[in-house]
């Protein structure tokens, strides 16, 4: 049975109850992150905290809690439910109002609940065993403040619908002057000429954790060059690799761009090193 925390209390999934007049509820209002843990190590945990402190504080929800609150309560609920590979669902609303009211109430306590599920093991740089994602495109329709981890996913969801409804994996997204952004629920790397590439980070970019450490693993262990710049979608066209980065998939090599093959539909030897290299580093970050 599956062991949640919800305001300070572990208990049975069945057992977690949150009011409709939560504001997380009736407004999307609130914060979440996703911790990734394997056999109970973390990857990113500093990081993933970091960037939650600051979308708490982008939306002003005050808070007491500390780092190493939540490293005990993420610790405790990967023990509570077996220490396996666990993703870690961190969610934080503003709380619950007694009327609906769009203004930001005051004195209300945030409601933070947390539960795992199961993902995947860590991939391991394995061409033959890898898995491998297709992808279809959209224009970015999302918001413009993509860069603050809200819970409010609508605009997410329907893109990755869009995606899954063609049997693909993912979609990638690209603004109204058809540069790349990123896709519905990964950052996007593309590589050319043996340079790796990702698009800066912006408002229309969530700065994903797997990007930083994927970033800084290739500039501190290998000699491939890392760009982040503007990526067009002819470049995205053009590419010899794409890969998707999330903190449930790591490097996901793409093999299948809108119908057509990426690189003959196999995984690309850059990849390869980068998963190898994100594979020794990832446990690193905490
Ligand atoms: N972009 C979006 C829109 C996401 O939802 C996610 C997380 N699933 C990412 C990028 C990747 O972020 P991370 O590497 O921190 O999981």
């Amino acid at each position: 049975m599956s062991i949640v925390y919800l305001n300070g209390e572990y208990m049975p999934a069945h057992e977690a109850k949150i009011s409709p007049m939560d504001r997380g509820f009736l407004f999307g209002d609130g914060i979440y992150e996703v911790v990734p843990s394997y056999g109970g190590q973390f990857v990113g945990f500093e990081p993933h905290m970091t960037r939650m402190f600051d979308g708490l504080a982008a939306i002003e929800i005050q808070h007491e809690f500390s780092l190493e609150y939540f490293r005990d309560v993420c610790q405790t609920l990967c023990e509570k439910n077996g220490n396996g590979n666990l993703g870690i669902y961190i969610h934080i609303s503003r709380g619950t109002d007694v009327k609906r009211h769009h203004a930001y109430p005051k004195d209300v306590r945030p409601t933070l609940f947390a539960y795992t599920f199961d993902i995947p093991a860590a991939p391991s740089a394995d061409i033959e065993k890898a898995k491998t994602y297709k992808v279809n495109t959209h224009q970015d329709l999302r918001w413009q403040r993509c860069n603050i981890k809200s819970t409010a996913l609508l605009g997410n969801v329907m893109h990755y619908q869009h995606g899954h409804a063609a049997g693909c994996d993912e979609t990638l997204l690209f603004n109204a002057d058809n540069q790349l952004t990123e896709a519905s629920s990964c950052n996007a790397f593309i590589v050319k000429d043996g340079v790796v590439l990702t698009p800066n980070l912006d408002s229309q970019k969530l700065p994903g954790i797997t990007r930083l450490i994927l970033l800084d693993i290739l500039k501190k262990y290998s000699d491939i060059k890392v760009e982040e710049r503007i990526i067009t979608r002819a470049e995205v066209d053009n590419a010899d690799e794409i890969w998707i980065t999330s903190s449930t998939k790591q490097v996901g090599a793409v093999v299948e761009l809108d119908g057509k093959p990426v690189n003959g539909g196999k995984i690309g030897p850059v990849w390869q090193q980068a998963q190898s290299l994100f594979s020794t580093h990832q446990f690193d970050y905490n």
